[in-house]
């Protein structure tokens, strides 16, 4: 475990030699092991050249594609800290994170070069921006694979040097740097690897950003490690999406809840070959039991499996082990990982810790722990309490056996006269209605000054005349009268990030 995250990952490379590591799934353009190790080790050598130093931060600003994987490796072996960035992040967010974490290089690709080039002009402090592809004026990465520099030996504390530095998705603020040294990001893998079975042979398809570290660990990190083939899309189009199934013979998806809707749903689903599929895997959002059984029923598959955690937890601490995926309660996030403790304590008495079946917030201690949020001790000692349990803002339950319910954010909890109520719930009763595609429940002040459920729906196109009164008497039906949607509001879209959050906090400015 005491590895660089680099040779974490790649410490079989010789081994799996000339077995495909990555595929372009638009282009089929096709990297063996062996050439991800040595191209990776020549970009190091050459950012090492151009002046990159152990500690540098540098951004890497890229969709996915075939070389985000080498970029990132190349980066960590030269010493530096990489910080993601969303491709789709105006030049100004892209400034603010420049400037938060002092970034010193920026690794991009052509297209969003503009992007990249304002935001380090408004940041300062930026000695270089590389391209991934070409662009004039600028190195690429494809240069730096002829470099003749020798390979730069850094020497890497694992416990210490921050080997990741993403930011959180900024669901419920602003988003965070995350300190992540080398040795969470790999002990993390080894704790997901008792449940995950990507190895030679297999094909994941990293539909997923791996600027988000879901993406990061499930797409690149973990089926890298274990030999498996990554079939890479830069962005999520449904019909590309099924088409790179069918036409890679992929065998396992590690997505999130809005696209296990798409699975269960959309009509298109059904004009594609998906028999290559063993496993779905969903995570970084509430998935409801009926939706993930939908879906997989459709797909003749056994049930969807999910994992649970967030970025500061580099970032799993429960999935569901894929031979376990057939017997497991409908609904659970999965079991605790090795080396893993988990509390669940009272929301009114947080000092109190609650029985099996008892519903309260999730409390995490491992080695998987972030080191902090980069500059905001305040923000750290908020989430890690002294003794070292971070709190994760996260309401659950475990049953007898051990499996883990989460119901939602203890934020986003509407509390009703004394209830609460999750609006996941609602959200997921919704979808069972055959006239809505989408929605997104949150809590708003009525006149009386209560908080109660306000439903944002998306209707199928095969049902343009569904009322408000009939989604509000659906819901009224089917749930305790103080769970009930009091206000429902048609929209084109719900707001998501990039990781198939809900963006909750747009929709109440709109409220
Ligand atoms: P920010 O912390 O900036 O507001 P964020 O919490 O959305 O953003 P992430 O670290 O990407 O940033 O997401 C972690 C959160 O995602 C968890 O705290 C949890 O609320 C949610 N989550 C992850 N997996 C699941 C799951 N299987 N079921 C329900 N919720 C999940
Ligand atoms: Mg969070």
């Amino acid at each position: 475990l005491d590895l660089p995250i680099h040779d974490a990952v790649l410490g079989r490379a010789a081994e799996f030699g000339e077995l495909p590591a990555l595929v372009d799934g638009t282009d089929g353009t096709t990297l063996t092991y062996d050439q991800v190790d040595r191209f990776h080790r020549r970009v190091a050598a050459a950012l090492a050249e151009a002046g990159v130093r152990k500690g540098d931060v540098l951004a890497l600003h890229s969709p996915n594609t075939v070389a985000f994987p080498l970029a990132f490796y190349a980066a960590t072996r030269a010493g530096a800290t990489v910080t993601t960035v969303h491709p789709l992040a105006t030049a100004e967010e892209f400034a603010k994170q420049l400037g938060d974490c002092g970034a010193r290089w920026i690794v991009t690709v052509s297209p969003l070069l503009q992007a990249a080039r304002r935001a380090a002009e408004i940041a300062g402090g930026v000695e270089e921006i590389f391209v991934c592809d070409t662009a004039a004026g600028h190195r690429s990465l494809i240069d730096m694979l002829a470099s003749a520099a020798p390979e730069p030996q850094v020497p890497i504390d694992p416990v210490q040097d921050v080997a990741a530095l993403p930011y959180s998705s900024g669901t419920t603020g602003v988003p965070k740097g995350v300190m992540l040294t080398h040795r969470q990001i790999a002990t993390n893998l080894v704790q997901l690897r008792s449940a995950m079975s990507a190895g030679p042979g297999e094909r994941i398809l990293a539909v997923l950003p791996f600027f988000h570290i879901y993406g990061l660990t499930a797409l690149m990190n973990a089926p890298l490690r274990q030999g498996a083939t990554v079939v890479v899309l830069p962005r999520f189009d449904l019909e590309t999406f099924l088409a790179a199934i069918q036409e890679h013979r992929i065998t396992g998806l590690y997505v999130a809840p809005p696209i296990v809707l798409a699975l269960a749903k959309h009509p298109a689903v059904a004009r594609y070959d998906l028999s290559s599929l063993r496993y779905v895997v969903s995570a970084a959002a509430p998935l409801d039991a009926d939706l993930a059984a939908a879906c997989a029923e459709r797909l003749d598959l056994p049930p969807v499996g999910q994992a649970y955690g967030m970025t500061e937890l580099s970032p799993g601490t429960h999935i569901v082990p894929l031979d376990a995926m057939r017997d497991a309660p409908a609904g659970t996030v999965g079991k605790l990982v090795a080396g893993t403790q988990m509390r669940i304590v009272s929301l009114d008495d947080p000092g109190k810790d609650l029985g099996v079946d008892e519903t309260g917030e999730i409390l995490i201690r491992g080695p998987q722990v972030m080191k902090g949020y980069l500059g905001r001790p305040d923000a750290t000692a908020d989430m890690i309490d002294p003794d070292g349990w971070l709190h994760t803002g996260d309401v659950g339950r475990v049953d007898a056996d051990g499996w883990l319910f989460v119901v939602d954010r203890v934020k986003e909890l509407i509390k009703y006269k004394g209830f609460q109520v999750a609006p996941a719930e609602l959200e997921a009763l919704l979808l069972t209605h055959p006239g809505i595609a989408d929605a997104a429940v949150i809590g708003v002040y009525n006149d009386e000054g209560n908080e109660v459920p306000h439903a944002y729906v998306v209707r199928q196109p095969t049902a343009p005349g569904l009322s408000e009164g009939e989604i509000a008497m659906y819901v009224a039906e089917r749930v305790a009268p103080y769970k009930r949607v009091r206000h429902v509001t048609f929209i084109d879209a719900v707001p998501r990030a990039a990781s198939g959050k809900i963006l909750r906090r747009q929709l109440r400015e709109r409220a």
